[in-house]
């Protein structure tokens, strides 16, 4: 189904969005960084994302927002004039040879937003705030949200600054000399607005797939990450086959099984071994110490803890099989967080009303909407991604889904503003 409609019913209520500079705006800030067969490059606070910001900051200019930075290099620009706000967020920094859709259609459709409302005659009860969090992707500075998690007081201005990119700089460094730095005054949390809203891809093919023009998750969904080592012993590569002790073995046998678990598991469980280092690791020898790491997703606690529980056990297992010695630590865990109940309703009666064919679904990946729902109302809205491809050059949202989401934020912010 197309938008005109949709959009004839928002000019109706007062609000003009202007289809064709939304999509000009996004095609232009999106391709910095891009390089043909490669994909987009925009590191936190390197020079195509400080480019990317600027071009960002001078639209933010044209329409009269007044713009601050926080203390971890947020964007923070505001428009109207209520003592409470609507923000609307999202990122411009990308992975290396990342797509041209994660993050930045969040940015620029809250910017066609805030323009739409300014050049209108409406004057709502909230201001509006458009929120460009810095270090989202986590791909220069770890852990990712870096940005959100300081404006929100989830990690120390201590623990922030001090985080080192593979080169040896901090984030403070190079916080410092991008010119966003400002102090703790202008953080999210000293002043918190009313509610927040993210748009965002899906990252998954779920709504692409199966034909909706919008996902409306219910929460992010909970991570745990175990990291499992398997000893064994060195050895020459002339050694007899049936005489070693191969922890690589153990450690292929160990990806192999959990994939056939997630796979039976699939609806309620994804499961990835992102990480290997197998010691020493020469072309000859039999590796005495293998390692990997185990990234274990689920909307469900129980799940994780099962699927923990699994995971110790195939270990253990195959540590017998092969007579190796089997270890495992509990990395970290990061409980899920459920969106508001109250926003995520919004959000389904708007596409009601639009005409648009909505899920509810589950997010997971991590985005700035799980540290921003500790200080305010939060919920996120998704579009479709062609195949579900994303962190990749042939991420792609189709222009029409690009703007049914731009669509349904406007007309979210209109309803929250009459709460
Ligand atoms: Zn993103």
């Amino acid at each position: 189904m197309l938008y005109e409609r949709a959009l004839e019913r928002l000019k109706s209520k007062g609000l003009n969005l202007d289809i064709n500079s939304f999509l000009r705006t996004f095609n232009r800030i999106s391709s910095i960084g891009w390089v043909e067969s490669y994909g987009s490059t925009r590191l936190a606070l390197t020079n195509e994302h400080i480019m990317a910001r600027r071009e960002l900051l001078k639209e933010l200019e044209n329409i009269g927002a007044k713009v601050l930075f926080d203390e971890a290099g947020n964007i923070i620009a505001e428009v109207g004039s209520g003592s409470r706000a609507i923000a609307i967020g999202s990122h411009l920094d990308s992975v290396p040879g990342g797509g041209r859709f994660d993050g930045v259609f969040g940015i620029i459709a809250g910017l066609e937003i805030l323009r739409a409302i300014v050049k209108s005659s409406l004057r709502l009860k909230h201001k509006l705030i458009l929120v460009d969090f810095n270090n989202e992707e986590g791909s220069r500075w770890n852990p990712p949200l870096l940005g959100s998690a300081l404006s929100v007081g989830v990690y120390t201005r201590d623990f922030v600054y001090s985080r080192l990119d593979s080169n040896g700089v901090t984030f403070g460094e190079a916080l410092e000399r991008s010119g966003f730095k400002s102090s703790a005054e202008n953080n999210l949390s000293m002043n918190p607005p009313r509610f927040y809203i993210e748009p965002h891809i899906e990252q998954g093919p779920e709504l692409y797939r199966e034909g909706y023009d919008i996902g409306i998750p219910q929460g992010i969904v909970g991570l745990r990450v175990l990291e499992l080592t398997f000893k064994g012993r060195q050895d020459h590569a002339s050694s007899h086959i049936s005489l070693r002790r191969d922890s690589v073995v153990g450690l292929s046998k160990a990806v192999l099984r959990l994939r056939e678990y997630a796979l039976k598991n699939q609806d309620k469980l994804r499961i990835t071994v992102g990480y290997i280092s197998v010691d020493p690791g020469k072309f000859n020898v039999v590796p005495a110490l293998s390692k990997i790491t185990v990234d274990i997703r689920s909307y469900d606690s129980q799940v994780i803890d099962e699927a923990t529980k699994y995971t110790i056990k195939v270990a253990e297992n195959i540590g017998g099989e092969e007579n190796l010695s089997v270890d495992y630590r509990e990395l970290w865990t990061i409980p899920r967080i459920v969106f508001d109940p109250e926003v995520t309703s919004i959000i389904e009666e708007s596409c009601r009303d639009l005409g648009f064919k909505c899920k509810r679904m589950w997010s997971w990946a991590g985005h700035d909407a799980q540290n921003m729902s500790r200080i305010t109302k939060t919920a996120m809205i998704f579009v479709p991604s062609v195949e579900g491809i994303s962190h990749s050059k042939d991420e792609y949202t189709r222009e029409e889904d690009l703007v049914k989401g731009l669509i349904l934020l406007a007309e979210v912010v209109l309803r929250l503003d009459e709460i």
